[in-house]
């Protein structure tokens, strides 16, 4: 594979497992050194260990984003190590359906402390970084997963799809604002892709509704995500995409 990322220095969160996972091991294969942030660490480490392998380079660093200065201390970390870093792949997430009459408020708030507080605690650390990376060398990118979520309806995701609508939004108002400075921001629309994501969904109805939708179409693989974050991140410095929705061809 052509090493069109060789020299670049890639921070994915959310790499234990599903597209954050995939992502990594793509990135590394196009030659960017990656640095992979999640909680599980035994789940980071043979990620690490197999990137390894396949002749490339990867730091793991166990990090909850909803931890400002966790999140924090990663990025000294990548500062300290690799002189920064110059692609975000900002991907962490929950996603925990359920009819809204449920109240589950706790599951509210780790929707919102993921996807959004998450999402902007690994923007304030390493945009920085991007922003120094962009001047130094001329290119930098911001890479954050949102999904259909964020303009499709769907019964019982309130709260996720409010999650996602904020990523879509946040990721077209950073672009205008870090554009200029040569920072590119993309936020890529996943349909439904064959992860973890659905593992931790506790309500009944949504889980038989995901499994319906599962055995009638050919979801996306992790990996077909994969290969658009690395299409987005080779192009010329002066091409963003600024937003992409990646269906599964079956999906309506
Ligand atoms: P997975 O459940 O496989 O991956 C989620 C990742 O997020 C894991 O690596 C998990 O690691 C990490 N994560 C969750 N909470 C935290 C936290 N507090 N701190 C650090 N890391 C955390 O699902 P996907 O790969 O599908 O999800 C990746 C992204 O894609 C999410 O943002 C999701 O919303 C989005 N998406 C997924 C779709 C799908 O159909 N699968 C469709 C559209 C969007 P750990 O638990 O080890 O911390």
């Amino acid at each position: 594979m052509s090493k069109v990322l060789e020299g670049r220095v890639a921070v994915i969160t959310g790499a234990s497992s599903g597209i954050g996972e995939a992502a990594a091991e793509h990135l590394a294969e196009l030659g960017a050194q990656v640095v992979v942030l999640a909680r599980r660490a035994d789940r980071l480490a043979e990620l690490v260990a197999r990137i390894e392998k396949n002749g490339g380079q990867a730091l793991a660093l166990s990090v909850d984003v909803a931890d400002a200065a966790s999140v924090q201390a990663a990025a000294d970390r990548v500062a300290a190590d690799f002189g920064g870093a110059d692609l975000l792949f900002n991907n962490a997430g929950v996603m925990l359906p359920a009819p809204v009459e449920q109240q589950r408020s706790d599951q509210w708030q780790r929707e919102i402390d993921t996807n959004i507080t998450g999402l902007m605690n690994a923007v304030g650390a390493f945009v920085p970084q991007l922003v120094a990376s962009a001047q130094a060398r001329g290119v930098a990118d911001l890479i954050n997963t949102s999904s259909i979520g964020a303009k499709n309806i769907y019964p019982n995701f309130a709260v996720y799809a409010g999650t996602k609508a904020f990523v879509t939004h946040t990721s077209r108002t950073l672009r205008a604002e870090l554009g200029a400075k040569g920072v590119r921001v993309s936020a890529v629309e996943p349909g439904l892709v064959r992860t973890e994501l659905q593992d931790h969904v506790t309500d009944a109805a949504s889980n038989e509704w995901l499994d319906g939708v599962k055995d009638s179409l050919e979801w996306l693989t992790a990996e077909d995500v994969a290969r658009l974050v690395g299409f987005l991140a080779s192009q010329p410095p002066h091409v963003n995409l600024e937003q992409v929705t990646i269906m599964p061809t079956a999906q309506g």
